[in-house]
């Protein structure tokens, strides 16, 4: 009956929106009266006993090298078969890429609903409780799931992972049963499509948009990004422009971040742009028109000329950071 979490890793390293959604579980869990067991494709033993660190009881390790990669209906296979031997109604994950394909074909496999991209999850007279903007953004839902089968997708970032500390999980090696015609999609490779960071899991994400004027201007969101430790992100605007690519785009057509910080610079704050970001927990804008939509949800606003603003500002940042 435990709650079973599917954590990812890239390259070995287990993702913190895996660890921010076993930790976040195992709360549920413990409200619940069970336990939480994770579900580790790849990575090694001491990546599958570290989730104790987080909270789970137990990790099922798929070690697998079909699967160190995503191929979603063998994906889908082995996590339904994971529940079943785990007895779980309830499966969780990351909303990443991976957890938005998965999580609508494992409900649909075990028969179940599934709450997507939820920002808020509580018990409520023994049943769960989850909480998703709608709207792009505009408004919040409380779903519950009425059928026996749950599955939650967790917004990446939301949630706090905490610090790991505690038990190590107890590992035991599960090996799904699968044939050929379940790796009908096969992921061959991966590779970074641009920055240095994916602004799905950063921290801090510096953004720019038209106001930036060409992509020759880009080295100013670079530099201050760099200082701050930060990945970068666009506008629609700038990426139909051809001056970013898409993989960077923040937005409803976009990537879905909540970072600590989130810099719009030269960003009017379109709904469809604020879809995107407005549930970052601190953001920052600089534009030059004070009626710009984007000071609406802005925590601090600059009025000014990007142009002025963001060199004194990445100097005097340098100054109290150091980089
Ligand atoms: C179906 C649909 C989906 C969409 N999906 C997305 C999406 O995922 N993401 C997204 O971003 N957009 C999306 N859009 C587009 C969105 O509506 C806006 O057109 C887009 O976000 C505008 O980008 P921008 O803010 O960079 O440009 P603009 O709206 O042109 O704004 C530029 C801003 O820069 C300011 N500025 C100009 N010069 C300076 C300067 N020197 N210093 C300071 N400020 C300056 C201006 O005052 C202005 O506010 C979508 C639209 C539709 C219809």
């Amino acid at each position: 009956m435990s709650i079973l979490v599917v954590t990812e890793q890239r390259d070995g390293k287990v993702k913190k929106a895996s660890y921010e959604a076993v930790r976040t579980a195992a709360k549920i869990a413990g409200e619940m009266g069970t336990t939480v067991t994770a579900v580790l494709f790849g990575a090694d033993e001491a990546a599958a006993k570290g989730m104790g660190g987080y909270g789970a009881a137990k990790t099922l390790h798929i070690a697998d090298d079909r699967l160190n990669l995503y191929a979603n209906g063998a994906y889908v296979k082995a996590v339904a078969q994971a529940a079943e031997k785990e007895g779980s109604d309830v499966v969780m994950m990351p909303a990443t890429a991976l957890g938005k394909d998965l999580a609508p074909r494992l409900a649909v496999r075990m028969d179940g609903a599934v709450a997507p991209d939820v920002t808020d999850i509580s018990v409520d007279g023994g049943d769960i409780t989850a909480v998703r903007p709608v709207y792009a953004g505009k408004a919040l839902i409380k779903v519950k799931i009425n059928s026996a089968k749950k599955v939650f997708t967790l917004r990446p970032n939301v949630f706090s992972a905490g610090e790991a500390g505690g038990d190590e999980a107890a590992v035991e090696a599960f090996a799904p049963e699968l044939g050929d015609e379940d790796f009908v999609t096969k992921s061959t490779g991966t590779s970074i499509a641009s920055g240095k960071l994916d602004v799905t899991e950063a921290v801090n994400i510096v953004s720019g948009g038209r106001g930036l004027q060409g992509p020759e201007h880009w080295q100013l969101v670079e530099g201050l990004a760099e200082v701050l430790g930060a990945a970068t992100g666009a506008s629609r605007a700038v990426v139909d422009a051809g001056w970013r690519p898409h993989a960077e785009q923040v937005g409803q057509t976009g990537k879905t971040v909540s970072p600590n910080l989130y810099v719009a610079l030269g960003i009017s704050g379109a709904i469809q742009h604020l879809a995107g970001m407005s549930s970052s927990k601190c953001i920052v804008a600089v534009n030059k028109d004070k009626d710009a939509p984007i000071f609406q949800v802005a925590d601090y606003g600059i009025v000014g000329d990007v142009f002025e603003v963001v060199p004194a500002l990445t100097e005097e940042l340098k100054n109290h950071i150091g980089s």
